[in-house]
């Protein structure tokens, strides 16, 4: 059985300060037991901070980008290296955001994913289809590209250990979410693309979760089918009363 993973996704919000109140609001509800795994993934100046506050419970923090190499002239780059250092445990790689306004391709996906790996860190690796692609009918195309080439040279036990996010581009931040079925058909088939690429067991085991306007009134539909397992939560995991409710359905 494979636990479902809920990762807040903050984006370019919250303050160090905002982010310690946050955590102090949700950690009465989460700091004990919860049947979903609870991941945090903030902006890098929250993220020492963060992890200071979670110790002794089980939410876990994680980055929202990486570089791929350990140290050296890359002004203004974070490495895998500091990210483990602060206690960081996941890191989003491939965010469409990431792709569309920095230039992120499939092939620096494929580098920060083998960086994170190699020191420990679990990636979130996003894929996904634009509208544009969608009305064209090139929805599995495009997601089987991003996996195939995202998860190229990995090993069938790294792919297993790893999350997969689908992310439909449309989807993010618009209040449009894919329907339970649309959701569950492509995830679905990305799981099948995992099956052909690495084999039965890391399809079996990795874990694909949903994103894009997720809410605490849309997120049972989609949980309930059987290949996502979990989501990946923007603008409604700032609120500490909505992340507790996608967390503790
Ligand atoms: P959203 O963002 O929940 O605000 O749509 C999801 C994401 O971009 O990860």
């Amino acid at each position: 059985m494979r636990q479902p993973i809920i990762a807040g996704n903050w984006k370019m919000h919250k303050t160090v300060a905002e982010a310690l109140a946050f955590v102090e609001a949700i950690k009465p509800e989460l700091a004990g037991a919860t049947a979903a795994e609870t991941v945090i993934c903030a902006p890098f100046t929250a993220l020492a901070s963060l992890a200071e506050a979670v110790k002794g419970t089980p939410i876990r923090i994680g980055a929202q980008d990486l570089f791929w190499e350990e140290q050296g002239a890359y002004t203004g780059e974070i490495s895998p290296l500091m990210l483990k250092e602060l206690g960081v445990s996941y890191v989003i790689v491939g965010h469409s955001e990431r792709r569309q306004y920095f230039a992120e391709t499939d092939e620096t996906v494929n580098k920060k994913v083998k960086a994170a790996l190699k020191h420990g860190l679990v990636p979130i690796v996003c894929v996904g289809e634009t509208l544009e692609q969608r009305e064209a009918g090139e929805t599995f195309q495009v997601v089987e590209q991003q996996t195939r080439l995202g998860l190229a040279g990995l090993t069938a036990e790294q792919v297993a250990g790893l999350v997969i996010a689908y992310e439909p581009v449309w989807a993010i931040g618009t209040g449009r979410t894919a329907t339970d079925a649309d959701a569950e058909e492509v995830i679905a088939y990305i799981r099948g693309v995992v099956n052909d690429l690495f084999g039965a067991e890391a399809a079996e085991r990795v874990r694909i979760q949903y994103g894009g306007s997720v809410k605490p009134d849309n997120i049972a539909g989609l949980l309930a089918q059987p290949n996502i397992d979990g989501a990946l939560v923007g603008g409604a995991s700032l609120d500490p009363v909505s992340f507790i409710a996608l967390v503790r359905r």
